[in-house]
């Protein structure tokens, strides 16, 4: 086969990988893809224009077409690193030296007359730059915490290895070549070999190419899946949680395993609509500062007020105490998306992480999803907290209601079965409410039920249990405590209810209380108990009112 035909088969070859690029790469703003189409014209154009070197000036001729070469083989990395990772950075500066290298050398040997090693060295140099360039990739991604990463490296590595070859094979044909270039048509060995050698390394070029595409579309399409999957079973392992207790260490839980956060916190409208507060921290660390802001202040404010994802690293954060607060514990980037649930937003979720290694994981598509299904479940907590608050609530005092007191008088009693401490039961009773019915009318009667309500909770401990027991009556149960230590703390809230004034639109009166106390006896019924306590209400009446019975 004579070189005539080679070059021509070469042509054809450039003009179908070229083709077939163009029709491959058809997502236009992939720049992987852009940068792949440029560089298969390249090379066809620069090989056409070296064929014709018989009918244009050569030495034109041999310049263009050698730049468009280069500038081909650049394009070539530039796609092949942009379609698998992204890493233009590194192949900008990669571009800039071997261009440097590329034109120094190529000045030298034309215009010093064909010299041998002068191309030797150029191409030498090309070539190490090729593998300081595939071996920069290979490092940089050996410590990616992304594992699926390090599969896809190896077939750019194979990509790579395949380009050093030729041009190894490069540089042993142009030491052949010691005669300088001699006409591409002359019956020359070298010169066929030369040819091969570039319509094999560009089909080989334009098959991994492919090969990568494909591959990245895959591993890209196996992410989405897996985002799916991670969105799925959010889902599925939340939704069984209606008690926001046991909600949040889940959304902790499943935030770590799939975005691999350091640190964050839930925040929730504290029902001002402009106020939100931290509701659960997410750092494994107990230290931590119950924090609240205002809609539009820091990322999670910011988040709230554009009613969207918002990410920033921590040195485009502005200047604040929680900027100086967030340096001091080494936080290196924070983001935070909305909580939304039927169109409104019930507040904030915020991430923050520590180290820029694993800022990778961060998917802001992901995270905005996760911020609308967190507000799903979290509205239905919300809602069946609600629901069941009111279930065990008085509306009208906000105290706990005769079903829920006899609930937890039942758990009382288990309790005191295992355990020695004993506890009290007292029933309170107005001291002649009628007449404040009758005097001041029902809705001042109701003003004073709820302001002696608010006495009884402020002087009662936190693990004291209040109910309206019916009426004008409460029920108090005293945990772990003595008849003595009972009767202290009523004496308290009598006292309290007895100085306290009660304002009714122009009228202020007092009120005062008579109590009835006594201890559970271990065994006895709990009704049996209740009727003692009323027993001693009673007696409290009998003796005057505004006093404290025991028996
Ligand atoms: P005593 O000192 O003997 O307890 O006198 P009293 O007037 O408090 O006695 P009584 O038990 O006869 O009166 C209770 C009144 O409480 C009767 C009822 O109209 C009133 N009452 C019960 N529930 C409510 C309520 O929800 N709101 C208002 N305003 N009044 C209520
Ligand atoms: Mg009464
Ligand atoms: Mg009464």
């Amino acid at each position: 086969m004579d070189n005539r035909t080679i070059v021509i088969m070469l042509n054809l070859t450039l003009l179908i990988t070229a083709v077939f690029t163009v029709m491959a790469t058809t997502k236009k703003e992939d720049p992987g893809h852009r940068d792949w189409r440029i560089s298969s014209i390249c090379a066809f154009t620069g090989f056409l224009l070296l064929s014709l070197q018989s009918y244009v000036s050569i030495f034109i001729s041999i310049i263009i077409s050698n730049y468009l070469i280069l500038m081909s083989s650049f394009f070539q990395i530039l796609s092949a690193s942009e379609i698998e990772y992204g890493k233009k950075r590194i192949s900008l500066y990669y571009a800039l030296i071997s261009s440097c290298a590329y034109m120094t050398g190529f000045l030298y040997f034309t215009y010093g007359q064909f010299n041998t090693p002068a191309r030797i060295i150029i191409i030498s140099v090309m070539l190490a730059a090729n593998f300081t360039y595939g071996a920069l990739l290979l490092t940089e991604h050996k410590s990616s915490p992304v594992s699926r990463l390090r599969t896809r490296n190896k077939s750019l590595f194979a990509l790579f290895a395949v380009s050093a070859v030729f041009y190894t094979a490069r540089v042993l044909f142009t030491y052949r070549e010691s005669m300088g270039l001699t006409s591409l048509y002359q019956k020359n060995l070298t010169t066929s070999f030369s040819f091969i050698y570039h319509m094999t390394y560009q089909i080989s070029f334009t098959l991994g190419m492919f090969w990568a595409s494909l591959h990245g579309k895959t591993v890209k399409l196996t992410m989405e899946k897996e985002k799916l999957r991670n969105l799925f079973s959010f889902l599925n392992s939340t939704a069984p949680y209606l008690d926001l207790k046991e909600l949040y260490p889940k959304i902790k839980e499943i935030l770590k395993d799939t975005m691999h956060i350091d640190a964050g916190g839930i925040f929730l409208s504290d029902g001002t609509g402009s106020n939100y507060t931290m509701v659960y921290t997410l750092h494994d660390t107990t230290e931590s500062q119950p924090l609240s802001f205002k809609a539009g202040t820091g990322v999670t404010g910011k988040a709230i007020e554009i009613n969207d994802i918002v990410e920033t690293d921590i040195n485009n954060y502005p200047e604040s105490a929680l900027s100086e607060q967030f340096k001091k514990h080494g936080v290196k980037h924070i983001a935070a998306v909305p909580i939304r649930a039927s169109g409104n937003i019930l507040g904030a979720i915020t991430i923050i992480y520590t180290s820029h290694e694993k800022t990778s994981f961060m998917d802001k598509e992901f995270f905005t999803y996760l911020g609308e299904q967190m507000g799903i479940v979290m509205q239905n907590a919300l809602l069946h907290h609600q629901v069941k608050s009111n279930a065990n609530t008085d509306p009208l005092t906000g105290l706990l209601n005769r079903r829920r007191m006899i609930e937890i008088m039942v758990e009382e009693e288990k309790i005191y079965k295992r355990y020695t401490d004993s506890f009290c039961i007292a029933i309170a009773d107005l001291d002649f409410f009628k007449s404040v019915n009758d005097t001041y009318g029902h809705d001042c009667g109701d003003r004073l039920l709820m302001s002696v309500s608010e006495i009884f909770r402020k002087c009662s401990r936190d693990t004291d249990y209040i109910s309206r027991w019916g009426g004008e009556e409460f029920l108090f149960l005293f945990t772990r405590t003595d008849l003595a230590g009972a009767v202290e703390i009523l004496t308290r809230i009598k006292n309290g209810v007895k100085s306290a004034e009660c304002k009714c639109t122009e009228n202020n009166f007092k009120s005062t209380v008579s109590f009835g106390v006594t201890q559970y006896i271990k065994d006895e019924k709990i009704e049996k108990t209740i009727t003692r306590a009323d027993r001693a209400l009673y007696s409290a009446k009998e003796n005057g009112r505004d006093s404290i019975v025991s028996l």
